[in-house]
């Protein structure tokens, strides 16, 4: 199918992308000329694993190309998704002037055979009604010359780090719309995905589509990140209860994750959530609830927690360094998760200020991240990181953290105590190494046995 993205971030590119290597035929739209420039060359202007190599292939096969003009994407698509970004507003609303400007361009141009116009950003519940109020606004008097469009809401659920991977492997596919014509075209558009003919394991039963109206498809979305969001700050708030009471929240974990009621992904505690999607979207839908005279509570309270969980570390610090002013303090990994060169609202930017306000001087390593205007040092390897440090900062449980030599770190330290933000190291080889271990949740057994003894 004839298909145009505009907006070539995170969502847009790899949905682009991996349309085009599942056989349609793809025009990327973006307005920032350098980034096109640099996709039309065949290279990724962000970092996601296996990207590269499936733009390369559908490039070479003639399925994806990217320009700059809107009107071309127009005219190239049957099927246009709106992939641009809706960042929070400093209120907390999502800000949905790069949606409206796609959508008034999208009126301008619109000519020719009936089309299909796709939200796939992020939106506003009610921005499905919306978008086709601006396309109108903007066919005006050609109304008579266009052979007609719909809307159709298909949130996006794709991780960071694994975008390529659950494009390919969805869990599902939400198709938002009242017009049976454009889900059917959708429906035929996502086929390949659905009989998992791209997926890693082919012979799961097919990809569930879940056929809805417009809210209700932007109301999924949102509903997914808050109880995503809300699930982490729940085990976060028993971690910190298991830290008073001496209890290990990684064994509690997995006793409660077990249930299959409950189920064990997200429940890893740890400093808090971050990224581009979860804080904005909490904040959006308890917004929407404002909006609407009901009080979101349950939401504004996970917030809160992961407020309070971002500056957890700090607390940790401050409890085994006693004081941080002067004192050097080493971040391992910025971003919110590993494998993603993403910094939008990641929880070390927090911790990283609350440090530079208490006095403490900050150095990072990040495996990816190596140029960035932070007012912190960034070093080339852990070994560089843990010279004269005080401490260390697990914020990312980067795989190659997991490995690394500690007790060699240890002795580059000026004291050999490390915070475990994301409860991925052993404590055990931590202490064999030399290192003071202080994880999230985790008491210090030795302390704990003493007492009890
Ligand atoms: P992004 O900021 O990485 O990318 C947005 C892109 O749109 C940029 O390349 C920008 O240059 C381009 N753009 C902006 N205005 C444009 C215009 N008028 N014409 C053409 N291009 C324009 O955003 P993202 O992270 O890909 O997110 C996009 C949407 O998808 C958001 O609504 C987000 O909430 C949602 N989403 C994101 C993720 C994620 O993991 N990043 C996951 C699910 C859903």
């Amino acid at each position: 199918m004839q298909v145009c993205v505009i907006g070539t971030g995170y969502v847009g590119l790899v949905t682009g992308a991996c349309l085009a290597h599942i056989g349609h035929r793809v025009l990327c739209v973006d307005n920032i000329k350098a980034k096109v420039e640099l996709m039309q060359s065949g290279k990724s202007p962000i970092y996601e694993p296996g990207l590269d190599e499936i733009m390369q292939s559908a490039m070479a096969r003639g399925n994806l190309e990217f320009t700059t003009d809107l009107a071309a994407g127009v005219a190239h698509g049957d099927i246009l998704f709106i992939a641009v970004g809706t960042p929070a507003l400093p209120t907390g609303e999502s800000d949905t002037r790069y949606v409206e400007a796609v959508a008034r361009g999208i009126g301008t141009y619109l000519n020719g055979g009936y089309k299909v116009i796709v939200n796939k950003s992020t939106v506003p519940i009610g921005s499905g009604d919306w978008v086709r109020r601006i396309v109108l606004d903007g066919v005006a008097e050609r109304e008579a010359e266009i052979a007609g469009f719909d809307v159709v809401s298909n949130p996006e659920f794709l991780r960071e780090g694994s975008a390529v991977y659950d494009t390919f492997n969805p869990d599902r596919l939400v198709l938002g719309s009242n017009s049976p014509r454009a889900i059917a075209m959708m429906q035929e558009l996502y086929q390949p995905l659905v009989e998992r003919k791209f997926a890693q394991d082919k012979s799961l039963t097919p990809v569930p589509v879940v056929i809805t109206d417009l809210s209700s498809a932007e109301t999924i979305k949102y509903a997914a990140n808050s109880f995503l969001a809300t699930k982490i700050s729940f085990i976060n708030e028993v971690a910190n209860i298991c830290d008073r009471v001496g209890a290990d929240i990684t064994q509690v974990a997995q006793g409660i994750g077990l249930d299959t009621r409950i189920g064990s992904k997200f429940l890893q505690a740890g400093i808090g959530w971050g990224g581009s999607c979860f804080p904005k979207d909490v904040s959006a839908l308890i917004h929407t609830a404002d909006d609407y005279g009901y009080s979101a509570d349950l939401l504004k309270a996970a917030v809160a927690v992961n407020q309070q969980q971002k500056y957890l570390a700090i607390a940790k610090l401050q409890q085994t360094l006693k004081i941080l002013k002067g004192k050097t303090i080493g971040l391992l990994g910025l971003t919110f998760k590993p494998n993603t060169d993403d910094l939008r609202d990641a929880p070390a930017l927090d911790l990283i200020k609350e440090l530079l306000r208490l006095g403490a001087k900050v150095k990072a390593y990040d495996p990816i991240i190596t140029k960035e205007n932070l007012e912190i040092t960034l070093t080339h390897s852990p070994k560089e990181l843990a010279a004269d440090c005080d401490a260390l900062v697990l914020v990312t449980d980067w795989q190659e953290f997991i490995e690394l030599d500690y007790a060699e770190l240890a002795h580059k330290m000026r004291y050999p105590v490390i915070i475990d933000g994301r409860n991925c190291l052993n404590p055990q080889s931590l202490a064999a190494a030399g290192f003071t271990y202080v994880g999230i949740g985790r008491p210090n057994k030795t302390v704990q046995q003493l007492v009890t003894a």
